[in-house]
């Protein structure tokens, strides 16, 4: 899959798996998940299954998880084809467990882990992935009745889809992704505008970023989030990247805007502290685990936000 002429893969993006729309349209979820080639990554509670060094995602086969499948009744969807056969997404987390996570056994013994804590050591195509299942998953979890008249659903196209059973409602429903703006602003002296809310471990700053809202432009929605959370106008904004982000279901749309300078103004609602920083200062900023000279740090490599400060610092706008 290429990267668009990005010199980055944004993790969590460019995965290179046939999402196989053609055989989500004609086949059976469960005609799928009995083959015997079928492969499943198994999620419980917010958590996926992760094992090796390095880490990397672990699937079951079709030994472990039909059963699960069968006695759970759990939820399978299709995730796409590789050359070996499907590849599922199996939520089992109807299975009781302590703070663990359940044992499949021997050839499946790994951590349980939230994505977010280990996506940057995974090979990038196992992040992309898991990523999406996560994402699938998370909107089902969330989708089990109809939201128009709260009728029963009916899921189809190998779990991508679902129609309400009410003859009279019928109404369709798909995978939800809440679009969301990301932005590094800079000014005419070449500073960015980094911003912390409250809730961040003390130190942390990072790109101004907010969801996009209906009837708005993306450039519309960027100008708009940050005036409302640091009081500077914007003059232009372009868009560099996006990045999936299943946290639990968002699209990191990322700019880059200009303003003329003045001074921000902290949105006491949701802003701590928002201010303009040089290269020479960002420069200095560390990593969580090793904040900089001054106590400050930068959002985690596997976010857009870090890509977009890393970029602005290598030279760009
Ligand atoms: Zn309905």
């Amino acid at each position: 899959m290429p990267w668009f002429g990005m010199t980055v893969r944004i993790l969590y993006s460019g995965l290179a798996l046939d999402r196989a729309q053609t055989v989500r349209r004609r086949a059976d979820i469960t005609e799928l998940a009995r083959m015997p080639s079928a492969r499943f990554a198994p999620y419980w509670r917010g958590l996926q299954l992760i094992g090796g060094n390095p880490p990397a995602a672990l699937w079951a086969g079709a030994d472990i998880a039909l059963p699960l499948l069968d006695s759970l009744d759990a939820t399978c969807l299709l995730l796409g084809m590789d050359d070996r056969g499907p590849l599922l997404a199996l939520d089992l987390s109807r299975l009781d467990a302590g703070e663990g996570g359940p044992a499949l056994g021997p050839d499946l013994a790994g951590k349980w882990v939230m994505l977010r804590s280990v996506g940057g050591q995974l090979p990038a195509e196992d992040a992309a992935l898991l990523a999406y299942a996560r994402g699938m998953l998370v909107w089902r979890d969330r989708t089990r009745y109809c939201s128009v008249c709260g009728a029963a659903l009916a899921f189809d196209d190998a779990g991508h889809s679902a129609k309400c059973v009410s003859e009279s409602c019928a109404a369709l429903h798909f995978p939800r992704t809440d679009a969301a703006i990301i932005v590094l602003v800079t000014d005419r002296s070449d500073r960015a505008l980094l911003g912390r809310q409250p809730v961040w471990q003390p130190g942390m700053y990072s790109c101004l970023a907010g969801f996009v809202e209906p009837g708005e432009s993306l450039e519309e929605a960027v100008a708009r989030e940050v005036f409302e959370e640091s009081g500077i106008r914007i003059t232009s904004a372009s868009y560099v990247a996006s990045q999936p982000w299943p946290f639990p279901s968002s699209l990191m749309l990322g700019f880059t805007a200009r303003a003329e300078g003045g001074e921000p103004v902290a949105d006491p609602h949701e802003i701590e502290e928002v201010r303009w920083w040089s290269r020479d200062e960002v420069r200095r900023f560390g990593e969580a685990d090793a904040p900089g000279p001054d106590g400050h740090f930068l959002p985690r490599r596997d976010s857009i936000s870090r890509f977009l400060v890393d970029r602005w610092l290598r030279g760009g706008d």
